[in-house]
């Protein structure tokens, strides 16, 4: 893979460091903060591709991180993956919902992790490359891949590249069910790393921001996910 820039915002330098050696060796340019305060200013003047973003965090937590970073039109576009807690789940949600790309819980092994952020790395450049595709057009869901857009009952909504890519391409086989498995494969690609739950916690944060039109997105209890066949 492409050599990145990515900035690592965690106060613990145990594991700060650890992060910046392995991700060192994989020939990436790194960077460290052990705050979410100059996170921030080193994330607006480095311009990194990704953020590896601890959530519990002294001052400013990670959540209060990621919604600035969102925020900002200057960093908007970062990947963002959050190291949490596995009592964090809330703020999974809170973070995905806020535009995080995905979550990593701790303990991490460093294989895993680095495995992740790939993953990360790779969608957003299979998003990019998903230019010029005509728009899915399904109800008062509007969705357009060649700009990477969602209008929900005439409003743009902001999706994360993981969540777009799910929500687009189960709107492309409306009435299809794709279990848990499935959607990895087709959707995410070969990312043996995301797990089952992964894609529960995705879809939760999917619904939350398709607002009235969370239901177009249905559990097939015991199955998977589909979606909803319009009415005519
Ligand atoms: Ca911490």
């Amino acid at each position: 893979m492409s050599k990145r820039k990515i900035l690592v915002i965690e106060d613990e330098p145990d594991i700060r460091e650890l992060l910046v050696h392995h991700l060192h060796r994989e020939g990436h340019r790194v960077l460290a903060a052990g705050d979410g305060f100059s996170g921030l200013e080193k994330a607006r003047k480095e311009n990194p591709d990704v953020v590896l973003l601890d959530l519990m965090l002294p001052g400013m937590d990670g959540i209060e991180v990621c919604r600035r970073l969102k925020a900002d039109p200057v960093t908007r576009g970062v990947s963002v993956v959050m190291l949490t807690a596995k009592a964090e789940e809330t703020d999974v949600v809170l973070g995905l919902g806020l535009g995080a790309d995905d979550y990593v819980p701790k303990p991490f092994r460093v294989k895993e992790l680095m495995a992740r952020l790939q993953a990360v790395l790779r969608r957003g450049a299979i998003v990019s490359e998903e230019a010029a595709a005509d728009a899915i057009v399904r109800g008062r869901i509007v969705i357009d891949p060649s700009r990477h857009q969602v209008r929900v009952d005439g409003v743009d909504v902001l999706f994360t590249a993981t969540e777009f890519r799910l929500l687009a391409f189960l709107a492309q086989h409306p009435g299809r069910v794709f279990s848990r498995d499935q959607l990895i494969n087709r959707v995410l690609g070969h990312m043996a790393i995301v797990t089952p739950r992964n894609i529960d916690v995705h879809v939760r944060a999917l619904r939350a921001k398709l607002g009235e039109e969370r239901e177009a997105i249905e559990t097939v209890r015991g199955v998977g996910y589909r979606f909803r066949v319009e009415e005519r």
